[in-house]
C-alpha cells in the first residue's frame, strides 16, 4: 500500500518536485518500506520522535523538520537534519546558525510564511520575511533555500488558490536574488494545486501512510 501510494503520487507530479513523505506517528516499518523502494525523503514534527527514527533507520535517509521548532530543541537535530522548513522567528534562525558552526556544517533551511486565514498557523508575514532576508548574510552556518506554506484547511478551491499563489508571487519576486530553490506547499488535500502553482516540493503523509489517529 504504502509504496504504490508513493508511486501514484510521483506520477501525479512533474519529476522535478520533491515528495517529503510525512511519517510522523507512523512506525519505522513503514518508513522501511517506503526506503526499501527507494524513497529518501521523510518529514517529522516532533524532534524527539525524528531523533528517535534518525537513530534506527538507515543513514542516507533526507530528514526534514517540518514542525513548530524550539530553539531548545534545534541541537538535537543539527548534526543530521537536511532541512528545517518551519523556520518563524530571527531567535530560531540565530540558534540553528549556533548550532550550524558547532557541527560544522551549514543548516539548510525554508522561511515559514503565513498564508493562512486561521491565526493558529505559525510563520512570518511577506514583510516580516523581506526583514529577515536583508540580515541573512550575517548568518554563516544557515542557508535560506527558500519559503513553506500551508493553506488554510479548507475545501474552498478560490482560497487554497489565492493563498498559494500569493506565496507563489512571493517566491518568484525573491528567487533570483536569494538563489532559492525551494518551495515548499501542498499537503495530502492539496498539492496537485500546489504544484499548479509553483511548488517545488509536497509534503505528503496520509495520502501515503494511511490516516493519523
Ligand atoms: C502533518 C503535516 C503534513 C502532512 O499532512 P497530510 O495532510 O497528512 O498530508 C504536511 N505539512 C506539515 C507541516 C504537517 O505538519
Amino acid at each position: 500500500m504504502i509504496v504504490a501510494n508513493l508511486k501514484q503520487i510521483k506520477s501525479d507530479v512533474p519529476a522535478a518536485v520533491t515528495v517529503v513523505a510525512v511519517s510522523k506517528t507512523k512506525p519505522v516499518d513503514a518508513i522501511q518500506q517506503a526506503y526499501n523502494a527507494g524513497h529518501l525523503d521523510f518529514g517529522e514534527n516532533k524532534v524527539q520522535e525524528l531523533c528517535q527514527k534518525q537513530e534506527t533507520l538507515p543513514k542516507d535517509i533526507r530528514w526534514h523538520m517540518i514542525g513548530h521548532l524550539q530553539r531548545n530543541k534545534v541541537k538535537y537535530i543539527a548534526p543530521f537534519v537536511h532541512l528545517i522548513h518551519g523556520v518563524d522567528s530571527e531567535r530560531l534562525l540565530n540558534e540553528i546558525n549556533k548550532q550550524g558552526a558547532k557541527n560544522n556544517r551549514i543548516i539548510d533551511v525554508l522561511l515559514q510564511i503565513h498564508i493562512a486565514e486561521e491565526s493558529t498557523k505559525f510563520g512570518f508575514s511577506y514583510e516580516e520575511a523581506e526583514a529577515i532576508l536583508s540580515k541573512a548574510n550575517a548568518f554563516e552556518n544557515v542557508r535560506i533555500t527558500g519559503l513553506m506554506g500551508m493553506a488554510s484547511y479548507t475545501d474552498n478551491n478560490g482560497q487554497l488558490t489565492s493563498e498559494f499563489s500569493g506565496l507563489q508571487d512571493f517566491y518568484i519576486k525573491l528567487k533570483e536574488s536569494n538563489n532559492w530553490t525551494t518551495l515548499s506547499m501542498g499537503m495530502s488535500n492539496d498539492y496537485k494545486l500546489a504544484v499548479s502553482l509553483g511548488s517545488t516540493m509536497i509534503r505528503v503523509g496520509s495520502l501515503i501512510f494511511g490516516s493519523r489517529n
